[in-house]
């Protein structure tokens, strides 16, 4: 029987941990976008004022977009500063590419000898201290990176970092721009339009990935553009539609299951209240001593569509449920079960509801501080004494093969 009072206790206490753990892009240190802020806050009076042919609300919606591209990589704190960097100095040279794309790829070589430029000054800055937590020497310190059979790893190839991964987001609005010009459309907005043409925040998410003619494909991965859907309805509050729309409030998106999600949801117990652990060696979400060090590898990716086992459809949360999905994410019409994906955004949409006001953003920076500071992957046991969850914890308390035999 599921103990959904328990699940709320704990997701309560992560939500809180993230709120206060927020870790906000630095856009208004970008020298060129300055004065779109006042005192680290945007100026919401003035989001819609046009700037050249844009408005400020789509010159940071363009910048964020790039921005969670390029936070796939190693070390955000450094690829942040890459980012701002290469922004300012291309606009230093009149190379203006949120407001103009094109101008990215106009002068490639321009903007390639940038970002090889002022990775190095970033380098110079973050390298020595990175190597030492990572215990790796600081000549490898590299924040240009591709795909590759065993997911994203380092490359030397600026050019294919280049246009990969910088400029297949700046080509998004530059294709909305071409197709409103073939079709006789003006818009200072052309990126926002498109965005806000889906029916809710998660659809959106979606769209930015697998859209036929404007998805990113493989340049982005499903943390990635949740993490772009965190920034523009959450943190920097640019969505249009959110005081009218329940399709984008601050629980319209789902919480993006990774590796460190999944561990200190595997580790809590949460899981086990939506199947049993027989159930997840069948889904190969738990593969037998295929993982690190010998351990148990928990595979959080298969758990995509799989369902809550012993669930009753009359039941007041499986109609809660059916609610978020069909007026918040607006992701179907008639639920015939609930995916387990999707618990963690249940228990926050019923916390919300008897007014806690915490954002799946919250929730996912809480699971992500948790699973980066204490419930860490290493060979060692996780700092269970240290963190703030460990009262909630059924691995701590009660089950610690949870903990000992399992990795992500
Ligand atoms: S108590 Fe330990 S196992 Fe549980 S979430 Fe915290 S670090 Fe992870």
């Amino acid at each position: 029987m599921t103990d959904i009072e328990k699940c709320k206790e704990l997701l309560l206490k992560v939500a809180e941990i993230g709120k206060q753990s927020r870790q906000v892009p630095p856009i208004y240190e970008v020298e060129p976008f300055q004065y779109f802020f006042s005192q680290g806050l945007i100026k919401y009076n003035e989001l819609d004022k046009r700037d050249g042919g844009c408005t400020r609300r789509e010159i940071i919606t363009r910048y964020l977009l790039v921005n969670a591209v390029l936070d796939q990589g190693p070390h955000i704190p450094g690829v942040r500063k890459l980012l701002k960097e290469v922004t300012t100095d291309l606009y230093r040279k009149e190379r203006r590419i949120f407001h103009r794309p094109l101008d990215f790829f106009s002068e490639m070589g321009i903007s390639i000898d940038s970002i090889l430029e002022q990775h190095k000054s970033v380098k110079a800055i973050f390298a020595e201290n990175w190597s030492k937590n990572k215990k790796s020497s600081a000549a490898s310190y590299n924040l240009f990176f591709t795909q590759s059979s065993r997911g994203i790893i380092s490359t030397n190839q600026v050019l294919d970092y280049s246009v990969h991964r910088w400029g297949t987001p700046l080509c998004v609005p530059l294709l909305l721009e071409k197709d409103n010009q073939k079709n006789g459309k003006e818009s200072g907005q052309p990126l926002i339009d498109y965005l806000e043409s889906y029916s809710s925040a998660e659809t959106m998410v979606q769209g930015i990935k697998n859209n036929n003619r404007y998805g990113l494909g493989s340049a982005i991965g499903d943390k990635a553009a949740h993490l772009f859907a965190k920034w523009y309805v959450t943190f920097f509050n640019l969505s249009t539609r959110k005081k009218s729309d329940t399709g984008w409030t601050d629980i319209s998106y789902e919480v993006p299951f990774d590796g460190n999600v999944g561990r200190v949801l595997f580790r809590t117990g949460f899981f086990s209240e939506f199947a049993s652990l027989e159930e997840y060696k069948k889904w190969k979400v738990i593969q037998l001593n295929s993982g690190k060090y010998g351990k148990h590898h928990i595979r959080v990716t298969n758990i995509r569509k799989k369902k809550v086992v012993d669930v009753e459809n009359n039941s007041s949360l499986f109609r809660d449920y059916s609610d978020l999905l069909v007026n918040y994410l607006k992701m179907g019409s008639r639920p015939r079960g609930m995916e387990i994906q999707r618990m963690p955004g249940l228990i926050l949409f019923q916390l919300f509801q008897q007014g806690y006001k915490y954002s799946i953003a919250d929730l996912d920076d809480g699971l992500m501080h948790i699973g980066t500071t204490f419930c860490h992957n290493d060979k060692e046991l996780p700092n269970c004494k240290e963190c703030p969850v460990n009262k909630f914890c059924v691995g701590y308390k009660k089950k610690p093969k949870l903990i000992s035999d399992y990795r992500t």
